[in-house]
């Protein structure tokens, strides 16, 4: 199998396998809750679920054991959580701002 180098920043290098198009395939991370953070490489022709290129996909990294899946996959739950409740908490201060600033118009 034909490879070459993909630079993961921080990461080790990883040897990037050609795609059955002949192209070098494409490094991503998955964020997905099953898969959080695993890299895998693809056909550069696809881009997303509905083109999948030539359907080339083999992952980097491995999986993470069970333990470890079941903790990533609580913070992200935790996560989005608090990323409602920010969005809850910011909707209430726009409001009372509004109403803060309707009453010092009623003062003055
Ligand atoms: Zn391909």
């Amino acid at each position: 199998m034909n490879t070459e180098i993909v630079d993961r920043g921080e990461e080790l290098d990883v040897a990037a396998p050609r795609c059955f198009c002949g192209k070098i395939a494409r490094l991503q991370t998955s964020l997905i809750e099953a898969n959080p953070l695993r890299g895998f490489h693809v056909c550069p022709n696809s881009s997303g679920r509905r083109k999948k290129g030539c359907g080339f996909f083999v992952w980097v990294d491995v999986e993470f054991p069970h333990r470890e899946k079941a903790l990533v996959s609580w913070l992200f739950r935790r996560l989005k959580e608090l990323e409602k409740d920010v969005g809850h908490r910011q909707a209430r201060e726009r409001k009372l701002m509004g109403w803060l600033i309707l009453s010092w118009d009623l003062v003055s």
